[in-house]
């Protein structure tokens, strides 16, 4: 006989209920769970946290649900859905202090925070939750300007695995607040973000396409132009998957986010730049209002995700000309390189967990295979991939598909890995939050 968890007091759904399978289902996996809760506070949250202890069961903890290993669901176990924590709260307007729900997604602050002339740097898409995203870090169109997603975060409210609700700052529990800026959803269910944002009305963002001739010698100007750019101006550059009959092309993705006012003439000279990187075949860069260059995403039915990062220290010609390899490789692929540097790269590299602050760029990489696809077919696809991220000395857990030992050890180097699980130690001895990049309790 199924246990039926009717014992629990809060908005649950079980097999069979209206809206399960819905429930069931996250961005990048379908799981079947015994239950999806949906708690209301963070006292539900604890109740729901200890009625999983008491069965047992396996916690997955899902704000926008957009984990790339597909965490965020589960078969067997018990769903933590953040849905209803989504409640944007200005704390201290003189300071921009906001309050935001661990369960709220970036499309909802973006909307919340533009009627005061404010924006937080996070990420690009509507759906994606700040749970996640922040654990992780947070790297989004303003990052050379503002930072990480966590670089903004001067507070955080946790439930841990004891069912405890802790506030978390540089003053209280400093180890916990240190730990959740980059180690992921490791300790605890985070109810509460309290952030700085940032005064952003409108940015200058858009594309400028290029006909790709020569793909080493456009990353080696885009790189040379991002090395003296102001930190207002956040690029991309998208080496687009090889279709056949099309010419290959590549586009660069930008966005200046300027003072609230920003002169005519900064924006032109930060972005004229860009335009002289090769034969450019379409610009579309206009003012848009920052909460207005969210996109929504969904993902293909029926393909399977395989996403893989690498923070490199320097955009050099060997790992230029490795990345020109993997972009010749036949196949469904993408690549992007992003610019890192700026504000991303003055947080000292052990002040948060995310330690790779010497990245001069992250290189993305995705291949969409058949959601059929075996793992042996995964490996093969891997192989060109591996051949770049042997350049990087870091990952980060965000855009990985992949939540393997190696991964880890990319994600955390040894001090800031040791210190992450001697505060797991602390809050969450028994691993009860093990669905995540994650990190083991050190031993005692
Ligand atoms: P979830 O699956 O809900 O959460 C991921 C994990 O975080 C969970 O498994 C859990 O361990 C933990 N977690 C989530 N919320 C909490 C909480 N409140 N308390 C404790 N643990 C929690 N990343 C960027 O940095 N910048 C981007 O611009 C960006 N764009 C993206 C666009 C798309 C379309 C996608 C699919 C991903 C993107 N990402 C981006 C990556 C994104 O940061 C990760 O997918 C992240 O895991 C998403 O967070 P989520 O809350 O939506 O996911």
């Amino acid at each position: 006989m199924s246990l039926q968890h009717t014992d629990l007091a809060v908005e649950t759904l079980r097999p069979g209920d209206d809206g399960y399978d819905a429930a069931a289902r996250a961005f990048f996996a379908t799981g079947d769970p015994a239950l999806v809760v949906r708690p209301r506070d963070p006292d539900e949250v604890a109740a729901a946290l200890t009625h999983a202890v008491r069965h047992d069961l396996a916690v997955s903890v899902r704000s926008g649900g957009h984990s790339p290993v597909g965490h965020s669901t589960n078969t067997g176990g018990m769903v933590i859905d953040l849905a209803h924590l989504d409640d944007v709260e200005v704390l201290d307007p003189g300071r921009r202090l906001v309050r935001v729900g661990g369960g709220a997604t970036w499309g909802r602050v973006a909307a919340a925070l533009d009627p005061h002339g404010w924006g937080l740097t996070a990420g690009d898409t509507t759906s994606v939750g700040v749970g996640g995203l922040t654990l992780g870090g947070g790297v989004g169109w303003m990052v050379r300007r503002h930072g990480l997603a966590i670089d903004n975060l001067s507070g955080a409210r946790i439930v841990t695995a004891g069912g405890q609700l802790l506030t978390t700052s540089e003053d209280e529990h400093p180890d916990l607040f240190w730990a959740l800026r980059g180690g992921g959803g490791n300790f605890g269910i985070v109810v509460d973000f309290d952030f700085v944002a940032q005064p952003v009305t409108t940015v200058h963002f858009g594309s400028v396409a290029y006909r790709l001739d020569n793909p080493a010698d456009l990353l080696r100007r885009w790189r040379d132009a991002m090395r003296v750019a102001p930190d207002e101006l956040s690029t991309t550059l998208v080496l687009m998957p090889t279709m056949p009959g099309a010419p290959p092309s590549a586009m660069v993705l930008l966005c200046y986010a300027g003072e609230p006012v920003a002169a005519v003439g900064d924006i032109d000279a930060a972005i004229k730049p860009l335009l002289e990187l090769g034969t450019v075949t379409e610009t579309s860069i206009s003012e848009r209002r920052y909460s207005e260059i969210l996109e929504d995403a969904a993902h293909p039915q029926g393909l399977r995700l395989v996403a893989r990062n690498t923070l490199v220290p320097t955009l050099d010609d060997v790992v230029i000309a490795a990345i020109d390899r993997l972009h010749n490789t036949p196949g469904p692929t993408a690549i992007a390189v992003r610019s890192l540097g700026g504000a991303f790269g003055r947080v000292p590299t052990d002040a948060t967990a995310f330690a790779h602050r010497d990245a001069e760029a992250m290189v993305v990489w995705g291949a969409m295979l058949s959601e059929t696809a075996t793992d042996a077919e995964v490996e093969r696809a891997l192989v060109p991939w591996r051949a770049v991220a042997a350049h990087g000395t870091g990952t980060y857990i965000n855009f990985q598909g992949s939540a393997t030992a190696d991964d880890l050890a990319s994600a955390y180097p040894p001090a800031t890995y040791a210190r992450l699980a001697a505060v797991k130690r602390v809050y969450d001895p028994d691993n009860r939050f093990a669905l995540n990049h994650n990190i083991e309790p050190a031993s005692a």
